[in-house]
């Protein structure tokens, strides 16, 4: 798994592979095995061209930095300067892939010189960037001259290089709180109804670096794989997407420098992609032709194709008209997504209740874990609880899982998110948190944790600054009994415990350790961790700091509570029924939100009847109002 936020590793732009950059300086191969291995040559591609998007090694295969949680995009790669790769290193080192600093600001203590430039890096703080692996130094405006050439490990280099003891960079440096999915695996299966496929050069219009790939054309998409046997493909261009194909004669795009010339185009809105297909052009721009408009077409190929699209359109309808003959699905309300589907809102045609239905798409997913799509329902179908978002059905084809659920209005990262300071006070986040863990309380007593809880899978009814709250998205939860542990990894990595990333066994406190997370990003507005140092590292050593903006203005029970929570023992983190009984939660105010709630409701499920007449004493004694009617 390549943990993080953001930079969790480096991508290999030629043969698309994922590395650590620690596994990355450990190849001893370079891009030319790899790339045979699925499927490439060396002689298809052009070194040492200058690029500034990405870093092209020396046998032609390109590292580029990757963010798994928002791979459409990218942080910005580092750029480089075209100069001969380990240029008088050793000669088992000249095989070697280039691999990138993973720069970050840096605050030195200590006077610092640039290693590029030689100069001082001048200021108080923020002076210059440092390189989190080998501690490299130098100024901003110098990093795009510096070379790809990281060895990985630490090195004192010009015995400076200083970070600022025990607290590293300083206030407002911690990741705003944003959406983060668990990165979904870019791979697919192959489709059944395939046309036409085959190795292929292309280059585009925006890009004229060549590439091979095994194209797979089927009635829905041209698939860009790795290799014949790979699920892992490059890029997938929906036919609906292509406007034209453009064959000799008309081709729009001027021969790259170095080619004799492509032999057909095709067009999309935002680029055009420049197909070399030797002499399976011909027959490559017919049957892409054809795939574009199958029922238009006759002859030979346009009847297999048809045949093709009737299959794939009878599968595709019969999966709509087995949900659809009992709920409408709403395309155009989408009310969210995640690491396993879309959600959009639907209708049940006989009743005309409002409900919401997550679409899986079963193909992005590899068959082996086809069983755990259908853990969600697993799960739901024995939980009834106000607090836990209420199943109503599952329809399953060929290619989707629908999961038909009560509707709710929206989720409590878009209520944090949207409020004006981009953070809840700490009365409705009380109020929310404890409804949170109410439901936890259900969970865990039937042996179930959730495994990823976050601001996104806690649903709220309506758009109240009091509403309530209900937990959703079972995808990842497991039932662990009492005594046991699990070590399968699960979750996402913000709201990851620590040991889960030790991968040393979890239970359900797991959970417990994400209620902290939730606590702390519904209170600042930012993650617990900062930008410059490993996340992971930051979640092992539970080293979170509480900046004094905004923590100034926060009462010390909350960070109390949260500090309780984010322990990286088991042992010491509190449970449900401790967090519940923390003095930030045993508060009057809380107690009269819960039970106005109730009473809206006509439900009582918060709050129990003896608090009532412990509440009534303490109004009595501090002089406070206490309404009667929530008595
Ligand atoms: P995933 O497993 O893909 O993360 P979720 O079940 O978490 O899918 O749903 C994704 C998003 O859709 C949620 O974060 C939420 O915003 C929205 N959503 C999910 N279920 C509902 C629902 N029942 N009512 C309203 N919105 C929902
Ligand atoms: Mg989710």
């Amino acid at each position: 798994m390549l943990w993080g936020l953001v930079r969790q590793g480096l991508k290999c732009e030629a043969c698309g592979l994922d590395f650590h950059k620690r596994c990355v300086l450990k190849l001893s191969k370079d891009c030319n095995r790899e790339r045979r291995r699925c499927g490439s040559s060396l002689s298809l591609f052009q070194p040492r061209r200058p690029r500034t998007s990405s870093l092209s090694t020396q046998a032609g295969g390109s590292l580029e930095e990757i963010s798994m949680s928002k791979p459409e995009s990218r942080t910005r790669p580092i750029s480089w300067v075209e100069r001969p790769l380990w240029l008088g290193r050793g000669q088992a080192e000249q095989g070697r892939v280039p691999v990138p600093h993973t720069f970050h600001i840096h605050t030195y203590t200590k006077t610092t010189t640039c290693q590029l430039c030689h100069r001082m890096l001048k200021g108080l703080f923020r002076q210059g960037l440092q390189c989190s692996d080998c501690k490299f130094n130098c100024h901003r405006q110098c990093e795009p001259q510096v070379p790809s050439d990281c060895p990985g490990e630490r090195r004192t280099t010009n015995g400076e290089g200083e970070t600022l003891k025990g607290g590293g960079p300083c206030f407002g440096s911690n990741i705003p709180l944003m959406r983060v999915v668990q990165s979904v695996r870019h791979v697919k299966r192959r489709d059944s109804g395939v046309l036409r496929e085959g190795w292929l050069l292309h280059y585009t219009s925006t890009d004229t670096m060549r590439k091979r790939h095994y194209w797979i054309l089927d009635t829905k998409n041209i698939t860009l794989y790795q290799n014949e046997n790979s699920t892992k493909y490059y890029k997938e261009l929906p036919l609906s997407e292509v406007l034209q194909v453009q064959g000799e004669g008309h081709l729009s795009v001027p021969p790259s420098s170095c080619d004799s010339g492509h032999s057909f185009e095709l067009v999309t809105g935002t680029v055009v992609y420049c197909v070399l297909a030797g002499k399976a052009s011909p027959a490559w721009e017919a049957v892409i032709r054809q795939a574009l408009m199958p029922v238009h077409k006759s002859g030979h190929r346009g009847q297999d194709c048809m045949g093709e699209c009737k299959t794939v359109n009878n599968n595709v309808c019969l999966s709509f008209q087995d949900i659809s003959a009992y709920y409408q699905i709403f395309t155009d309300d989408m009310l969210g997504s995640g690491q396993f589907g879309i959600v959009y809102g639907g209708a049940h045609r006989q009743s005309g209740r409002t409900v919401a239905v997550k679409v899986i798409d079963k193909t992005r997913f590899p068959t082996n874990q086809e069983s755990q799509l259908r853990n969600e329902v697993a799960i739901l179908q024995n939980l009834a609880h106000p607090g836990v978002v209420h199943l109503e059905g599952m329809f399953e084809t060929s290619e989707h899982v629908f999961v038909v659920m009560e509707k709710l209005h929206g989720d409590m990262l878009e209520m944090i998110m949207s409020n004006e300071n981009g953070r809840l006070p700490e009365r409705n986040t009380r109020f929310l948190v404890t409804q949170i863990l109410e439901a936890l309380r259900y969970l865990h007593f039937k042996h179930i944790a959730h495994c990823d809880l976050k601001p996104e899978n806690v649903l709220l009814a309506c758009a109240d600054p009091f509403p309530q709250v209900k937990l959703c998205d079972f995808g990842f939860s497991r039932i662990i009994g009492e005594k046991s542990f699990r070590r399968s990894v699960v979750g996402t990595p913000a709201y990851l415990a620590p040991e889960v990333i030790s991968s040393l066994g979890y239970n359900r406190s797991l959970d417990m350790w994400a209620v902290g997370v939730v606590l702390y990003v519904s209170l600042s507005g930012t993650f617990p961790f900062n930008e410059y140092e490993d996340i992971g590292q930051q979640i092992t050593n539970a080293s979170f700091m509480f900046p004094r903006q905004p923590w100034a203005n926060i009462s010390l029970e909350a960070v109390s509570l949260i500090t309780n929570l984010l322990q990286v023992s088991v042992k010491r983190r509190f449970t449900v029924g401790k967090a519940l009984g923390h003095s930030w939660l045993q508060d009057f105010q809380l107690w009269c939100d819960l039970r106005e709630f109730e009473r809206r409701m006509g439900l009582r499920y918060l709050t129990h009847q003896d608090d009532g007449v412990r509440w009534q004493k303490h109004a009595q004694e501090k002089g406070l109002d206490f309404p009667s009617q929530l008595a």
